[in-house]
């Protein structure tokens, strides 16, 4: 195995960062060729191993359907590293910047310089692209990387280290096993940067971790993602995107529309519209290799309790199971559930569901439906379902979230041109594309003195021309 960490107090942790930063000091930087190469190799190696990636994440869920593995976790890490193989050197090249008329013939420039060495922490829902995806900016920065994934996902994760292996040696790549307890070492390593990927209770600890160091985080946090239906928008055709993107990896999706709003009046329309699409592309659940199980019992429990909560608390719960099989706890297969009458001091309005279960709520107006999403914690992502220019104008000034799809869901997230992160509660900074560059990259002013210059007003004795400056 290639540099397994299993006990963070024997100090291996730390071991293993002095090795990436004495590298560091001896080396450099990853040079533009390593990285040229080190891109190319993870795509290659990727893709030699799509069918072991593929039964790993299998085996993690219980069941994972494979063409979920290929298009969220397998597709998306191959065409990002491509994208930055390709594009690495254009964002590498550093920008000049007019320098002001009194320095001149001064010039000036940023250039991007790596930030040393990383640390990145991935959650299990997407186990390949959260760990590998945060890792393409990173090493297309320049950067060296400590990468822990979750212990969720120990098939996934073991894969993951075997291939990372195959590509990069222990001091420009290490790969380091274990839970909560790794977690919170590895979080008060003092890295130059750390990548943190889960939920937003975690994510408060380790920015408090972080902040002993001066470490600088991005966040890649969670929460309540809202769908906005308007009124001039067909629901069907709504209820359709918005069951697509909610029952993808059964939910266990951070950017997953959490809870939809519709026009007051249209909540049961709407439900009814739900389950036929759920029908349509779910006939079966229990053997159908397309639906995808939950994580594990606790998970399976937490999503069931929350039901049981809208139950007591008088929603209308209405579970589709199309064929109407008997589904077996143990096999953590989970009926999708539509909710109306929803109250909004229940668990399903107040937490993330990150599952099968969609709450339906009403609206009147559609600034009031603007508004109360902006009162809650900032979502990831927002969806909004609209052909109306002003209505999307309007919703897109005003609504404030991470990243927004309209007439979609979930596909903003794969385009590498586009930034991908979370605001307020659901997160801080970006990656994917030249955002992960950037992120994982110092932005270093230069000031480039002229061989010849007069420089003489900035000098004492400073005399008259200073006294111009501010005439
Ligand atoms: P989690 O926060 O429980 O765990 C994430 C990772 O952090 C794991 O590797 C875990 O071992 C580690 N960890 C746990 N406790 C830690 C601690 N105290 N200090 C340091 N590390 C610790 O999250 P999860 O259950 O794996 O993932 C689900 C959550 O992640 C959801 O809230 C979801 O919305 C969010 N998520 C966000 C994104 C995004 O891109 N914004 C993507 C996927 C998931």
């Amino acid at each position: 195995m290639h540099a397994i960490v299993t006990n963070p107090f024997e100090g291996h942790l730390s071991d293993c960062l002095e090795a990436q930063r004495s590298a560091w000091l001896d080396e450099g930087p990853l040079s533009v060729e390593r990285r040229a190469e080190a891109l190319e190799g993870l795509a290659d190696a990727v893709l030699r191993h799509v069918d072991e990636f593929a039964e790993a994440v299998r085996q993690d869920f219980g069941h994972r359907s494979v063409h979920e593995t290929k298009l969220a976790d397998l597709y998306p890490v191959v065409a990002g590293l491509r994208h930055a193989r390709r594009r690495f050197r254009r964002w590498m090249k550093p920008r000049r910047r007019p320098i002001d008329w009194m320095f001149k013939p001064a010039t000036g420039r940023v250039m991007y310089q790596p930030l040393g060495v990383v640390g990145i922490i991935a959650p299990w829902n997407y186990p390949v692209q959260l760990a590998l995806a945060p890792l393409t900016g990173a090493i297309a920065a320049g950067n060296r990387v400590m990468l822990k994934p979750s212990e969720l996902t120990p098939a996934t994760s073991a894969l993951l280290d075997k291939v990372i292996g195959e590509v990069f040696r222990p001091y420009e790549v290490a790969v380091v096993q274990g839970g909560a307890d790794v977690g919170q070492a590895f979080t008060r390593l003092k890295f130059d940067h750390l990548l943190f990927t889960g939920s937003t209770a975690v994510g408060r600890q380790v920015m408090r971790a972080a902040s002993d160091n001066l470490v600088p985080v991005t966040l890649e946090l969670g929460g309540k993602s809202p769908a906005l239906v308007a009124p001039d928008y067909p629901l069907e055709k709504a209820a359709e995107r918005i069951a697509v993107g909610k029952l993808f990896n059964a939910g266990q999706t951070c950017i997953a529309p959490d809870y939809v709003l519709v026009p007051r009046g249209s909540e049961r329309r709407f439900a009814e519209a739900y389950r036929s699409a759920v029908s349509r592309h779910y006939p079966t659940l229990r053997d159908n290799p397309d639906y995808t199980a939950i994580i594990n019992a606790r998970h399976y429990d937490r999503l069931a309790s929350l039901v049981a909560d809208a139950r007591r608390r008088g929603a209308r719960v209405d579970e589709i199971n199309p064929a109407g099989e008997t589904l077996d706890p143990a096999a953590r297969k989970m009926a999708p559930v539509v909710l109306t009458e929803v109250p909004d001091d229940g668990r399903a309005m107040q937490e993330e569901i990150f599952g099968p279960i969609l709450p339906v709520v009403a609206y009147d107006r559609l600034e009031e439906a603007c508004r109360s999403i902006n009162e809650r914690p900032r979502p990831l992502a927002f969806y909004l379902f609209s052909h109306d220019s002003e209505t999307v104008e309007y919703s897109l000034e005003r609504v404030i979230a991470g990243g927004v799809a309209v007439n979609d869901t979930l596909l903003h997230c794969v385009q590498e041109e586009l930034p991908f992160g979370g605001v307020g509660e659901s997160g801080m900074g970006a990656y994917h594309g030249e955002a992960g560059f950037r992120t994982f990259s110092h932005a270093k002013a230069v000031f480039h003195q002229a061989r010849f210059n007069a420089a003489g007003m900035t000098k004492p004795p400073y005399g008259r021309p200073m006294e111009r400056l501010l005439a």
